[in-house]
């Protein structure tokens, strides 16, 4: 059973990240390491993430005593879809290390319809850029942006779902109400990761019994 969890932290997040080691121990009974990067490693061609080339320079940089790699990048990355043939901006791509974007939670999930009327509206008048910080203001608590307040909260979901994803293969609820929740809107992901904060009863049930099964073998 793993019982390390390591979080690697490319140079330019600047996010407290005791926050999400405290929520992961409390919650999850993993021991937490941070490490922060010299240089990035996540790889990309244009948008499209490299998990060769990224797992490659990881190795690098791996912690010995990690059981459980996740690292952290405000890089904007992507993956093909087969379904669309159209590439995806993510929020997160779970592998052996997952890789959780913070750009990505700003531009994956859609923000509210309203928002993006509103932007083209004053597009079109070529007033947008005058106009952007007022209509932000009153979006605020609709959707995550660059340099929220609310990001480490947020993280905390998303670096649950990567520990998921390596315990149980499968990284999401589809509770609205559980830190699992996969939200293709801001709106969804303010709800469960803000507003909630929390797991569902079944998840919540899960995570009794992994930390008990980590502290077995801490
Ligand atoms: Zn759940």
């Amino acid at each position: 059973m793993a019982a390390v969890v390591g979080i690697y932290a490319e140079p330019k997040e600047k996010i407290d990240f005791r926050k999400i080691s405290g929520f992961v121990e409390g919650n999850l009974g993993f021991t937490v390491k941070l490490k922060r990067l010299k240089h990035g490693i996540v790889q990309s061609k244009g948008l499209l993430y490299n998990p060769i080339a990224t797992g490659r320079l990881f190795e690098k940089v791996r912690l010995k005593k990690s059981d459980i790699d996740i690292l952290i990048t405000d890089r904007l990355i992507a993956t093909y879809e087969d379904s669309d043939r159209r590439l995806h901006v993510r929020a997160a791509v779970f592998g052996y290390p997952s890789v959780i974007s913070t750009s990505g939670i700003v531009e994956a999930p859609a923000k509210p319809k309203e928002y993006y009327l509103q932007k083209q509206k004053y597009s079109l008048l070529k007033a947008w850029e005058l106009k952007e910080g007022e209509v932000k203001k009153v979006f605020r608590d609709r959707f995550i942006d660059y340099h929220d307040k609310r990001m480490p909260e947020v993280l905390k979901g998303f670096v649950s779902q990567a520990i998921f994803f390596n315990l149980t293969g499968s990284p999401f609820c589809e509770k609205k109400n559980c830190r699992l929740f996969n939200a293709h809107w801001q709106e969804d992901l303010i709800k469960a990761q803000i507003h909630s904060g929390k797991f569902c009863k079944n998840h919540q049930q899960e995570l009794k019994s992994i930390k008990e099964e980590v502290g077995c073998h801490a």
